[in-house]
């Protein structure tokens, strides 16, 4: 979970500038990724590492998705079912 503390104007419009990076991409909106709510104001939304940092340690943006604060706080850094699926797909479980 990546939560943003902002106290000035410099930091609300770097925030804002990111947030807007990251709506643009193909597939993404400017909503929560998770359960797709639109966002009221730039207060609610937070920004997600969508694999655990713990696990892909990167500042990377495209590492990062828009989440509401809910939907961050529910995740925490566990790894999202769909990202499992696919990797288990791809490799396997090794017990073939
Ligand atoms: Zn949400």
């Amino acid at each position: 979970m990546t939560v943003a503390r902002v106290n000035n104007a410099k930091g609300v419009t770097k925030r804002k500038r990111l947030v807007s990076k990251l709506a643009a991409r193909p597939g993404h909106q400017r909503r929560c990724f998770y359960c797709r709510r639109g966002f009221h104001g730039i207060e609610g939304i937070t920004f997600d590492h969508y694999v655990p940092y713990r696990y892909w340690r990167t500042g990377r943006h495209d590492a990062l998705v828009l989440a509401c604060r809910p939907c961050n706080e529910d995740k925490a850094d566990r790894i999202p079912w769909p990202l499992v699926w696919v990797l288990l797909r791809t490799y396997g479980t090794g017990t073939t």
